[in-house]
């Protein structure tokens, strides 16, 4: 018998094993039980040879007509090519490789029936007709032809695709994994007995039978549905888990004071707050006012207003005697959030200085590229507590920083900070934990935050403040050379407003090691434009006469910030720039976004950099300029952005064009996901039932110790790399 950590080399053998362990990394029963198939073929689904297309994907049924090898020229030789045919026409299956090798001459004679899956090509001869081909498809012989009982059994039959492997056909995987299935030994079921009726779920192994060996398409929903709930529970109990001993540990509360400096603040502000913005500031304060320390999610789309919320927070926790701390992702974002913080407080930031007013308190800015003397000033007034907010960079983790009493962390941007960061800061606070407050600007779809961040409460600034002026949008395509002649006279128009204009390209250009997530995707292309190229034409010939400042990563902070001073005090009209004003950037007076190479980006940077225009009551213009094709992937993302500037369902087009592995974060997308059949995508209510189950069983039994079976799945998934994911959030 085998148990789920049995070696499958006691189940298989030594040479099935081996290739299991070095093609598909399965090493035991449980890892060769996981692999489950990518798909089911079944004679209703096969293509028919007539209807095959280029690039397609597919299952074909034929029988084998003609036989032939070939000796090659080059490398690497030989090609067997084998004739098929279903009746409705032709296919060339090619396989490379040594005369006499593995290449499957004998399982394949005229007359055989075979299921071939690949991916169709088209094989164009030297002379003769172009030929549809399948090259290395896998395959699986299938017997019986004549006996009509066998015909019907084999066409309803539904036949498990594995992701295969070099060296091991469909059939072998099927066959080992039938042989792990027939010796199979379960333990106790890690879900518990309860939450299985509950929700009308099969036993494990009937699940794993029916993955594998579905002798009915309903077999099959029963054992995908089982498994993808273990996937989701195990998953929200890890989340349960951390989001308990979180709540659990002591942070000082700082309840909302009367008459303080937020209320002076709240005073002065020379806006209405957003009905969002007053709702989830509520929700904050009350955070801010528990003896545990807050985590909280605060996501809202560009330009919904939150450093406002998340100042006003910082504000409660200097009325409570404590400090606050803003990280931002990169220097620029910390300069301006610094510039943008002391404006909104005028007097109250000012304490101790000429002007200051009665409850004010003073903030100070540390990055990495202050000189010694700005920076000892700063560390001293962080120390002392004469700070009462302190924004910066990674530069706020090093050791040497410290704080008299530090209350509250804000992150914005998450997903650029790692957990070890975070804990980097909360060491620095004695006597328990502060709150934290991370903002996200990219909307993140629920199930995403219910997993990814799933260890965080959240809270959405769903609304734009009033009167913001409208985006416009369009695609700049190559087919349309008018266009884009027009977007540079339009640059000019803007320019001769007194408005200001951003140029982004994907790269630096001529240097080495460019910053930038651009979209890669297959095929030779040339490579994305770089500012440094486009430079010397704007400025010589299509912005002739404009004031143009360049902006990218590789500068020296201190003419990053020159830069953008500039900008920001309209010496400059147009900021050329790479990603680096993805976020935050905010200058109300810019209105046009120009996107070079707009399909090298992803939807969520897109629509990022399209914030950075129509900040405020100017109407902005977004134009995405490429040379994606009508009708391709790019193009259709593109034309997504354009139509619409709601980010959260941006995002879900995010997410359903990216790999799930991506989203997770997990460095090796597929292998080691705990996510096999689970889908951020399809699968909300299976995680929300997942969450709601695992949270009540977690208050239930926080240690697992009356539930030893999942337990033990619990450590297993912890333990593999994809913790990693978990830390992330
Ligand atoms: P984001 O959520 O993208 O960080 P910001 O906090 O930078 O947005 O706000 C964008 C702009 O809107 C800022 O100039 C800010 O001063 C302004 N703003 C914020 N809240 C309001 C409001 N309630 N009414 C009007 N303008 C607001
Ligand atoms: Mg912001």
């Amino acid at each position: 018998m085998a148990k789920l950590d049995e070696p499958l080399r006691k189940v298989l053998g030594d040479k099935t094993a081996k290739v299991l362990a070095s093609g598909l990394d399965l090493h035991t029963v449980g890892d060769l039980l996981h692999h489950y198939p990518r798909r089911y073929a079944h004679r209703g689904e096969l293509t028919e040879l007539a209807s095959l297309e280029d690039g397609e994907h597919v299952t074909v049924m034929a029988e084998v007509t003609k036989v032939q090898g070939r000796t090659l020229t080059r490398s690497p030789g030989y090609v067997l090519e084998i004739t098929v045919t279903d009746g409705t026409g032709e296919l060339k299956l090619s396989f490379f490789g040594r005369k006499g090798s593995y290449i499957p001459e004998r399982d394949l004679s005229p007359g055989t029936r075979g299921l071939f899956a690949g991916k169709i090509s088209t094989y164009r001869p030297r002379s003769g007709r172009p030929v549809r081909q399948l090259a290395h498809p896998q395959y699986k012989v299938v017997a019986a032809k004549n006996a009509e009982a066998a015909a019907q059994e084999w066409a309803d039959e539904i036949i498990p695709i594995y992701p295969a492997t070099k060296g091991l056909d469909i059939d072998a995987i099927t066959k080992s994994v039938g042989m792990v299935l027939d010796q199979l030994e379960l333990g106790a079921d890690p879900m518990p007995e309860l939450t299985l009726k509950r929700r009308g779920m099969i036993d494990l192994r009937d699940a794993y039978e029916g993955i594998h060996r579905p002798k009915d398409w309903d077999q099959l929903g029963r054992a995908r549905k089982r498994l993808k709930w273990d996937e989701a529970f195990v998953l929200q109990i890890a989340l349960a888990q951390r989001r308990l001993a979180a709540a659990a540990l002591p942070a000082k509360s700082r309840p909302a004071i009367e008459a303080g400096i937020l209320d002076a603040f709240d005073a002065r502000l020379p806006f209405d707050l957003t009905e969002g913005q007053r709702d989830v500031g509520r929700e904050i304060s009350e955070d801010l006012a528990l003896e545990h320390p807050m985590h909280r999610l605060l996501q809202g789309d560009v330009g919904s207003g939150k450093t406002v919320v998340a100042l006003r927070a910082m504000l409660q926790v200097v009325d409570g005697g404590g400090q606050a701390v803003l990280l931002a992702p990169t220097e620029v974002l910390a300069q301006q959030h610094f510039r943008s913080i002391t404006g909104m407080l005028g007097e109250l930031g000012q304490a101790g200085q000429l002007g200051g007013a009665e409850h004010a308190t003073r903030v100070a800015l540390l990055t990495g590229s202050q000189g010694a003397k700005v920076r000892k000033a700063t560390l001293l007034d962080a120390a002392s507590g004469a700070a009462g907010i302190v924004v910066g960079t990674h530069a706020l983790l090093e050791d040497h920083v410290q704080f008299a009493d530090l209350g509250l962390v804000v992150v914005d941007e998450q997903h650029r900070f790692g957990v070890e960061q975070r804990d980097a800061l909360r060491e620095k606070v004695t006597g328990g934990r502060p709150h934290v407050l991370v903002m996200t600007a990219t909307p993140i779809p629920r199930t995403v935050a219910m997993t990814v961040f799933g260890d965080l409460e959240t809270s959405v600034l769903g609304q734009l403040p009033a009167g913001r002026a409208e985006i416009k949008t369009h695609v700049v395509p190559a087919e349309k050379p008018a266009f884009l002649a027009r977007t540079w006279e339009r640059i000019k128009e803007e320019a001769a407003q007194g408005r200001q204009i951003y140029i982004v390209c994907p790269r630096i250009g001529e240097q080495e090691g460019d910053e930038g997530d651009v979209v890669q995707e297959e095929g030779e292309r040339r490579s994305p434009l770089g500012i440094m190229e486009v430079l010397p034409r704007l400025e010589g010939e299509l912005l002739d006469g404009l004031r143009i400042g360049v902006l990218h990563g590789k500068l020296h902070p201190d003419e990053k910030e020159a830069v953008m001073r500039r900008f920001t005090e309209r010496e400059l009209d147009v900021l050329l720039a790479t990603t680096v004003i993805e976020v935050g950037v905010d200058v109300p007076n810019a209105t046009v976004m120009v996107i070079m190479d707009a399909d090298r980006f992803g939807v969520s940077q897109l629509h990022q950099l399209r914030g950075r225009v129509g900040r405020g009551n100017l109407p902005g213009l977004c134009l995405l300029v490429t040379d994606a094709e009508v009708g391709s992937k790019a193009r259709e993302r593109l034309d997504a952005v354009a139509s619409t500037t709601d980010g959260f369902k941006l995002s879900r087009l995010d997410l359903e064009q990216r790999r799930e592995g991506d989203v997770l974060g997990a460095s090796q997308a597929g292998r080691s996901s705990s996510l096999r059949l689970l889908t951020l995508q399809r699968d909300e209510d299976v995680i929300l039932a997942a969450r709601e189950e695992a949270t009540a069983l977690i208050e239930a039994d926080p240690d697992l110790e009356g539930n030893p079976a999942l337990a033990e799945e619990l450590a297993a998934l912890l333990d593999e790399d994809r913790t990693e994911f978990l830390e992330k959030a």
